[in-house]
């Protein structure tokens, strides 16, 4: 039986994928510091006995207790609303962090990959974006802390596959969303969501025409498994929807789907927001076989039901 660690484990993208790999056989351990993530998310596993849940922190080094042949490194604040919060927190996770789970790989001679971001390219110039691509960043600005450390943690991953022989694989995730994101998390999709659902306004930064593609968790939690299963060592692969649309479409497709009588309101363009992002997927098409299965009318319908189930649980707003 396979063991795999999954950083970040507590959090929207790390616990389906800990449900994945249970569903695989596998046993897994989830470590997190629950800054982001919660135990409602884990909750459903903790009674499997193949599941282990470490409350830690990855700014400090770690230490499992069992061998370990994967390594699944997610641990990082990944809301633009946070770059602004916690930004030194961010920086050393993606940096320290890093390193601190690469040397536990290391000692266990396991697979690593890093959970990296199309945030590495910044603010691209060239659409959709590939791997080749390498990028425009802003490296002084408000999302500095978070496009840079993941920078670095890319550039981590390939200098100790270089040097020390390190079986690592960097992807470059997407926006992806789905059930469990937080209702407060600042990213578009839960905004709209939870907006449309308690008739508030939906708020649309700038004019709404910068453009996202939106990959539905359980394609992006396939794309990962692949990933770590295939012969990729020292790869770097884009994981992504490339169904490409605007902020403002987004927004009309939400408030119709909710049938919400919310109005849609404009606010200011964050500062170095990207005007575009769509991924170039023909290397995990090739590499993986990979391609995303569920359309975005269905993914939504499914976030849609789980935010206003949780909403009526609640039996008040988010
Ligand atoms: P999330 O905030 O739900 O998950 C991140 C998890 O990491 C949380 O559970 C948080 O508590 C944990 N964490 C943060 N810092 C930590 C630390 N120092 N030590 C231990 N645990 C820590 O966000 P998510 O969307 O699930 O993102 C997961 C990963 O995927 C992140 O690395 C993010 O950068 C990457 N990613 C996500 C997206 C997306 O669209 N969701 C896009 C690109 C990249
Ligand atoms: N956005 C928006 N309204 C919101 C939240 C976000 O218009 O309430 C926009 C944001 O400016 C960006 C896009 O939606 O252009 C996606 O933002 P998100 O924070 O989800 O992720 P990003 O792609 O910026 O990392």
């Amino acid at each position: 039986m396979y063991t795999s660690v999954v950083t970040g484990g507590a959090g929207f993208i790390g616990s389906h994928l800990c449900e994945y790999l249970l569903s695989k056989g596998e046993r897994v351990i989830a470590v997190d510091n629950l800054g982001s993530g919660n135990m409602d998310n884990v909750k459903g596993m903790l009674d499997d006995d193949n599941f282990s849940f470490i409350e830690h922190d990855v700014r400090e080094p770690l230490k499992i207790g069992e061998r370990v042949d994967f390594f699944y490194h997610l641990a990082s604040r990944a809301s633009p609303s946070d770059f602004g919060r916690y930004p030194i927190e961010i920086m050393m996770t993606n940096s320290v962090g890093t390193y601190n789970v690469i040397n536990v790989a290391l000692e266990n001679k396991a697979r690593f990959l890093l959970a990296s971001t199309s945030e590495s390219y910044g603010d691209p110039d060239v659409s959709p974006q590939p791997e080749t691509y390498w990028g425009h960043v802003n490296p002084v600005g408000p999302r500095s802390c978070y496009d840079e450390s993941k920078r670095f943690a890319e550039a981590l991953t390939m200098a100790f596959i270089r040097r020390q022989g390190l079986d690592g694989r960097v992807i470059r995730i997407f926006n992806t969303y789905g059930p469990r994101m937080r209702p407060d998390d600042g990213r578009v999709v839960p905004n709209f969501i939870t907006q449309a659902l308690s008739g508030k306004p939906l708020t649309v930064y700038g004019d709404g025409s910068q453009t996202r593609s939106f990959c539905y968790v359980s394609d992006l939690v396939r794309g990962i498994y692949l990933m770590m299963h295939s012969n990729a060592k020292g790869m770097v692969v884009n994981l992504g929807n490339p169904d490409e649309m605007t902020v403002l479409e987004l927004a009309r497709k939400i408030k119709d789907m909710t049938g919400s009588p919310s109005e849609i309101v404009f606010k200011p363009l964050p500062e170095n927001d990207p005007l575009q992002r769509r991924p170039d997927i023909a290397r995990a098409k090739a590499l993986l076989g990979w391609e995303p299965e569920v359309s975005l009318e269905d993914g939504l319908k499914r976030t849609i039901a789980w935010f206003r189930e949780r909403m009526n649980k609640k039996g008040r707003g988010p």
